[in-house]
């Protein structure tokens, strides 16, 4: 199967690690398949502001070269390592309360989605990109007190533009979602060099991108694993 993380953040947005490092990391571990998906955070709130004020958000400015970056690294990551690179972003929603707090993957993505946009607007751009939308840390985390709820909370609402639910992240296992039985992936949601021992998933296809997307939508051959060192 393949060792997949659809999570990760590098210096575009809030992570600590320059992006060709990050892919070297991945590359030297073993990894089949990753996503880079750097932070699309919201400016119509305080906190989405400071965000942006501290460049910890790919804008509609610097996407372009972000998205290049990734694919140019996407082409050294399969010459050098044989892994793939997936692009792209978290759209993140973050207000002060937890309830009113969202973030999901767009995985392939290839055009900019603003993160002020509404929750349909934003899934139905997704679905005409033909990128795969995840739901992220989706219920409550430990540690950090930065919890999103708002999706699952309106679950019977957006469900149905949802390609997959993290089940896992980092360290947390979200029992929720498997009693849901939604689609599910596990990701690192990598920040430091140390993330990379997390929750991971497991594929069962072919390592191209449209067959990844298809292996998680369809969500059979599909397993999580705690990877550790
Ligand atoms: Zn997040
Ligand atoms: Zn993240």
């Amino acid at each position: 199967m393949l060792l997949c993380d659809f999570h990760i953040h590098t210096t575009y947005s809030d992570g600590s690690i320059e992006l060709r490092k990050t892919i070297d990391i991945f590359g030297q571990s073993g990894f089949d398949v990753i996503a880079v998906t750097d932070h699309v955070v919201n400016t119509d709130s305080t906190i989405g502001a400071i965000a942006h004020r501290f460049q910890y958000s790919v804008t509609e400015k610097t996407f372009d070269t972000y998205l290049q970056a990734v694919r140019d690294e996407a082409v050294r990551a399969w010459n050098k390592y044989g892994m793939l690179v997936i692009p792209g972003i978290e759209i993140s929603k973050n207000y002060i309360s937890r309830e009113k707090s969202a973030h999901m993957l767009i995985l392939d993505v290839k055009n900019f989605i603003p993160a002020d946009w509404s929750y349909e607007k934003i899934f139905l751009e997704a679905k005409r990109q033909k990128a795969l939308t995840v739901a992220c840390h989706p219920h409550a985390m430990s540690g950090m007190s930065k919890n999103t709820y708002y999706l699952w909370n309106n679950r019977e609402k957006y469900a149905k533009y949802i390609d997959a639910w993290e089940v896992a992240n980092r360290d947390d296992v979200f029992s929720v979602i498997g009693m849901k039985q939604y689609p599910y992936i596990a990701n690192s949601d990598f920040h430091k060099a140390r993330h990379i021992y997390s929750w991971k998933t497991l594929l069962n296809c072919r390592k191209e991108v449209s067959a990844v997307k298809s292996c998680i939508r369809h969500n059979r051959g599909v397993a999580i694993t705690l990877f550790r060192n």
